[in-house]
């Protein structure tokens, strides 16, 4: 038995090495726009949750301070009612815009959220 023969034995050659990183880089492609789809998936959800918040909040303030259909609640109106007396932040760093007591709150990253519970451009 000569050395080459003993290199040859239990070893991958180069193509064998190229096909299975290749794979692997397939693999990993697809799995980072699964990742990515499902992570911009949840910020849009949790998104609509915030807005479904300030909307709650606004309802608990317009009944609280006896207020009509085109009365604008302020942040601070709004925080009493809301989880830890904070007003929500955006995952995706919009803004929320309150709007009056018969305009559904919206998000400036998100655009005017769905009442289906995902906003309408995710
Ligand atoms: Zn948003």
């Amino acid at each position: 038995m000569n050395i080459s023969n003993k290199l040859r034995r239990g070893g991958f050659t180069l193509v064998e090495i190229m096909v299975v990183v290749a794979i692997i880089g397939l693999l990993m492609s697809v799995a980072t726009v699964g990742i990515n789809h499902a992570i911009k998936t949840a910020k849009a959800q949790t998104c609509n949750m915030n807005i479904e918040a300030i909307e709650g909040a606004k309802q608990m303030w317009m009944l609280e301070a006896k207020k009509g259909d085109n009365d604008t609640a302020t942040e601070d109106d709004l925080k009493v009612h809301l989880k830890n007396n904070a007003f929500p932040t955006c995952p995706s760093g919009g803004t929320y815009t309150s709007n009056n007591t018969t305009t559904r709150a919206t998000c400036s990253v998100h655009a005017a959220a769905s009442t289906s519970g995902v906003p309408a451009n995710q």
